[in-house]
């Protein structure tokens, strides 16, 4: 049987290159979108690495809203069965300095950041304590422990991932299941495409691979944390990010 994986905002384009690779390791893989519109490339992307909907699918909800993510759990689980790999991937920046952030822009952040992943995950762990095999991987991102000027909500929500990271960590670990983070630096995404080129250029410069990320450094670092070898691994935060994090 193939594990299932279910990967939030795995529209997006860290959770395209995770869905692939997930698929490729042989799990069938759900990810999960909210805009409507957005699955249509994804799936075009999917069938170009060979997979088409006999191995993924593609569910929309907003993961912000825990209702709604447990009835998309329920939807998955009547169709396809329950989840082995959650990865809590959904996130957005609404930037801006302290002094001007709005409240709006504060709980936005949260809320689908910080809070979808306590929404996702409580409605899968119930199964994958019962099976005795689980595997979260919690996305969250080197400016959790750096900090970013005109991120203290986007540094509030991906810092507040790694405390739920270890804490579940611990709750879990004797029913097989490991909850891990993954920290990436600068990944050429839609989210960072959409810096102005110049702060593209001075980002670049300090990195010490001198380079941006791909998803593809992201997606190996979740492939081996969803894949058996890395079942001694738990409540780690494996930094991806081309060295940045030394210069702390
Ligand atoms: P992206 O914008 O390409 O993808 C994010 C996806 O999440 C989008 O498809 C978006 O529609 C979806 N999403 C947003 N709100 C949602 C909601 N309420 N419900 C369901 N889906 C929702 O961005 P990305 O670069 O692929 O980022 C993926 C993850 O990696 C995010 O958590 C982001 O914070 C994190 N990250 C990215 C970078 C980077 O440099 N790109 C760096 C560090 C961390």
């Amino acid at each position: 049987m193939k594990k299932i994986a279910l990967i939030t905002g795995g529209v997006g384009g860290i959770g395209t290159g995770i869905s692939k690779k997930l698929a490729a390791d042989g799990m069938f893989v759900i990810a999960n979108y909210l805009i409507p519109g957005s699955e249509i490339p994804w799936f075009e992307a999917m069938a170009g690495a060979g997979f088409d909907q006999t191995c993924c699918d593609a569910i929309s909800t907003d993961v912000s809203d825990y209702a709604a993510t447990e009835a998309m759990i329920r939807v998955i689980e009547a169709k396809h069965g329950q989840v082995d790999v959650l990865v809590n991937c959904a996130g957005i920046t609404r930037d801006a300095s302290f002094r001007k952030m709005s409240i709006e822009q504060w709980r936005q952040v949260m809320s689908t950041n910080l809070d979808s992943a306590f929404n996702v995950t409580k409605h899968v762990i119930e199964g994958m304590i019962a099976r005795e095999w689980g595997r979260i991987i919690n996305i969250s991102s080197v400016n959790s422990v750096k900090g970013a000027f005109g991120q203290t909500n986007y540094a509030a929500a991906k810092a507040g991932i790694l405390g739920f990271t270890k804490a579940l960590a611990i709750e879990v670990a004797k029913k097989g299941i490991t909850v891990n983070a993954v920290s990436p630096g600068f990944i050429d995404t839609p989210m960072t495409q959409a810096m102005p080129e110049a702060a593209r250029q001075e980002v670049i410069y300090a990195i010490p691979t001198r380079r941006m990320g791909v998803p593809d450094d992201i997606a190996n670092a979740v492939a081996y944390l969803a894949s058996e070898a890395s079942s001694y691994v738990t409540g780690t935060n494996l930094a991806v990010n081309g060295g940045v994090h030394l210069y702390q």
